[in-house]
């Protein structure tokens, strides 16, 4: 075998590890996805949070900035009334001063001038004058600590009129530095409203002003209860800008006075160059849900992306390696079938006996099986793509070409190849080449070869006995006789067809043998063939007309053919030509049958023939006569003449008798002179007339003698004819005997019947 199959579960090993690998894979790119898309996200909060944080830092500047102003405007106000005072005290005139000062101040509402003890001394609202507002806090904390250089900002309270105010106030020093009074500015809520109201850009934005202790002023847009409401609560956003020291802080967290999520920008508003007791401190505020709205949504649709692209890839990633997984399982199903179809391939190439290999279009080697490598001497790794030409070398290549040119074009062929093996050996192949054929196209052709060398050896020894046995058939002087189990003439040898002048096997062969046979030896002969069908042997005389006419007897010994399994399949005869013997014994059987003298038949035969005449007769019915004959003085002739002559009398007398009978009629020599005939058909009357017409001529033939002279003799003649009382032969012949003694005691020359009535005194008849 030329191929090797891989190692599957190394084949396994590094799907699964590639498998983990892409899952890692994929792993560490979402994890980079989703750490820069997390980055990202988290680098854009800050952004957001930054601008949002240097927007609102700004709002509040425009606040915080606007305010010191007003508070600068305010104190210097409030300074210059103070320097102003002396001349003015209690000057009607200074209410109207105060008013027009109010007026022209859109950030005051209202200034008054207070006594040391709260009493309003000049006021813009004509109303507050005489009122005393000793009890109010913004009253009472300047009058603790009374600091001419001071501004004091008072918290946030409600006024005589119903509104939420704050005060600004500095003391009026006595002469001695005492407490002498308060000038305040009340701060107009309505002025700053618009102020802190245009630094709102976003719906969901508020702005407030705080006084420096936590008590809310003002917030915009406006909310009710929440001027007046003390921030300074532990975890506040106010707690924590006023703990921090610090005048700008921009805060996250809830908000204390509303509950919000906020971002706030909170600053403090107490300018260097104003001495103020308390500050006031501004925050602008953005929801927080509001401010990283935008950024949440970014958050929802990256993380959505991203989670789509996690399921996604992952989805996909699980589908393609589960396809993977089919793939490799099919391929190591596929591999596997393969594997096994190889090995059964080559279990059954290498075991089959015979050589099997493949070779390519280009006519190179792509399979051979262990016996074709073994019979050309070459190890798998030198066959594997070998050229022919190369394995087979130029006079095997040149002798195998049609072959394989005709095998190139689609055709198989098959083949005997006589080799010469590699160990020098020859040694005789039946070769197919069959075309490897992928639709109409040759791929290459598949080499079946069987060693054929003991099936050769075998062939031509049987061959070779065959010749000898043909040459033996052939050359045997008998005749040599092949035939079916029916009897059809399959073979014969020179001799058979000599025998039946028969030119050529042609003539004869597929014939019955019964149409050659003599007719009245059909049936023998059907009956022989049954008998060696049987499982017998048989012999058999009979006579044949040759094809051109002869006539022959032969003596078949006929004997079964059997098959290697013993099974009978037909006849096989030895005919041997008997015509000469047969010939021989014929004569022979005359020869013992006839007088020799007379050509007639002897005693003996006459006596068989005359019985099958009566027989028959007694048969078949009919009248049969019988004659008895002696020469009259036959004695007197040998004495007189000598014994020739007597011999030649005996002849004449047996010519006379031919002439005179007809030919069914049988004449025999029966003694020396006597003679008897059966005469059958012939009743006595009849008969009487035969043997008077025989006595005649005898008594007018004449025997020329060596002398010339003439010698005449006669003859006397009993006759006996089948009747009541005779039933053999021997009765018959003794019957005409007694008649013929009759006929020579009355005188001889005569024929007398035999008269049954008196035995020895019979009646004579004469002729
Ligand atoms: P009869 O009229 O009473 O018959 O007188 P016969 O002389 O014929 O009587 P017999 O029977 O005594 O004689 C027969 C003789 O025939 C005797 C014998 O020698 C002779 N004979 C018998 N056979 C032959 C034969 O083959 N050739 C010759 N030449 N003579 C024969
Ligand atoms: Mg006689
Ligand atoms: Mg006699």
């Amino acid at each position: 075998m030329l191929d090797s199959t891989s190692g599957m579960p190394e084949l396994n090993h590094l799907k699964q590890s590639s498998l983990t690998t892409q899952w890692l894979i994929l792993g560490f790119a979402l994890l980079i996805l989703g750490g820069a898309t997390g980055f990202n996200l988290y680098v854009d909060r800050g952004r957001t949070e930054r601008r949002e944080q240097g927007r609102l830092l700004t709002q509040a500047r425009v606040i915080q900035e606007n305010l010191e102003q007003n508070l600068t405007a305010v104190s210097r106000v409030l300074a210059d009334l103070r320097k102003e005072l002396p001349s003015h005290k209690a000057n009607p005139g200074l209410s109207d001063r105060l008013k027009m000062l109010t007026d022209a101040m859109p950030g005051i509402r209202t200034l008054l001038l207070l006594d040391r003890d709260g009493t309003v001394l000049a006021s813009s609202r004509s109303e507050l004058l005489g009122g005393n507002f000793a009890y109010r806090d913004y009253f009472k904390t300047p009058r603790q600590n009374p600091d001419p250089e001071m501004l004091f900002v008072s918290a946030p309270f409600k006024t005589t009129l119903g509104i939420y105010g704050i005060n600004v106030a500095r003391t009026i020093p006595g002469g001695r530095g005492e407490f002498a009074g308060l000038i305040v500015a009340t701060l107009d809520p309505e002025y700053f409203k618009p102020l802190m109201a245009s630094v709102l850009y976003a719906p969901d934005m508020w702005t407030a002003v705080a006084h420096g202790d936590g008590i809310q002023f003002l917030m915009v847009p406006e909310r009710d209860g929440q001027a007046g409401k003390n921030l300074a609560q532990p975890g506040s956003f106010f707690s924590r800008h006023r703990d921090s020291g610090k005048e700008t802080n921009i805060l996250t967290g809830a908000v204390y006075a509303t509950g919000e999520e906020r971002m706030m920008a909170l600053r403090s508003i107490q300018p260097a160059r104003l001495k103020q007791d308390k500050p006031l401190v501004v925050a602008v505020g953005r929801d927080l849900n509001t401010v990283y709205a935008a950024w949440r949504h970014d958050i929802r649709i990256q993380g959505g992306l991203f989670g789509l692209i996690v399921l996604g890839s992952t989805l996909g990633l699980y589908a393609y390696q589960r396809r993977q997984r089919e793939f490799a399982r099919r391929e190591a199903e596929v591999a596997e079938a393969l594997a096994a179809s190889h090995r059964f391939m080559e279990t059954l190439t290498d075991n089959i006996p015979g050589m099997v290999a493949y070779w390519t279009r280009e006519l190179r080697c792509g399979f051979a099986n262990k016996a074709y490598l073994e019979w050309f001497g070459r190890t798998p790794e030198q066959m594997r793509g070998i050229r022919i030409q190369d394995m087979m070398g130029d006079e095997l290549f040149r002798k195998n070409e049609p072959f394989i040119s005709a095998a190139l074009r689609g055709e198989r062929q098959r083949f005997e190849r006589t080799l010469t093996k590699a160990d020098g050996s020859t040694a005789y192949t039946w070769a197919h080449y069959i075309p490897d054929l992928d639709g109409n196209e040759v791929r290459g052709f598949f080499v079946l070869v069987s060693d054929i060398t003991e099936v050769k050896r075998v062939q031509l020894a049987l061959a070779e006995s065959e010749w000898k046995l043909k040459t033996i058939i052939e050359t045997e002087p008998e005749c040599v006789k092949v035939l079916a189990a029916d009897g059809t003439l399959l073979q014969m040898n020179r001799a058979g067809l000599d025998l039946i002048e028969a030119e050529s096997d042609s003539q004869v062969i597929g014939h019955k043998v019964t149409e050659i046979v003599a007719p009245q030896y059909r049936e023998a002969f059907i009956d022989l063939n049954e008998r060696v069908n049987r499982g017998e042997s048989g012999t058999l005389e009979f006579e044949i007309v040759g094809l051109k006419g002869g006539h022959r007897w032969l003596d078949t010994h006929a004997v079964p053919m059997r098959d290697v399994d013993g099974q009978i399949t037909g006849l096989l005869g030895v005919t041997r030509d008997i015509t000469a013997r047969k010939k021989a014994e014929q004569a022979l059987e005359q020869l013992a049958q006839t007088d020799f003298l007379t050509n007639l038949v002897n005693r003996r035969h006459f006596m068989t023939l005359a019985e099958q005449e009566l027989s028959r007769t007694l048969r078949y019915g009919g009248a049969l006569s019988v004659l008895m004959m002696d020469i009259d003085h036959f004695k007197k002739i040998n004495d007189t003449y000598g014994h020739k002559t007597g011999d030649v009398v005996l002849r004449r007398f047996a010519e006379l008798s031919r002439q005179s009978l007809r030919d069914i009629d049988v004449i025999g020599r029966v003694g020396g002179e006597e003679f008897a005939v059966v005469l059958p058909q012939t009743d006595g009357e009849h008969a009487l007339e035969v043997a008077d017409r025989l006595r005649k001529s005898t008594g007018d033939a004449e025997v020329v003698l060596d002398q010339g002279l003439p010698l005449h003799f006669t003859v006397s003649i009993g006759v006996a004819t089948l009747g009541g009382t005779s039933s053999n032969i021997d009765t018959l012949l003794s019957q005409a005997d007694k008649a013929l003694y009759k006929a020579k005691r009355s005188g001889r020359n005569r024929v007398c019947a035999y008269e049954p009535r008196d035995g020895a005194s019979a009646k004579w008849h004469e002729a």
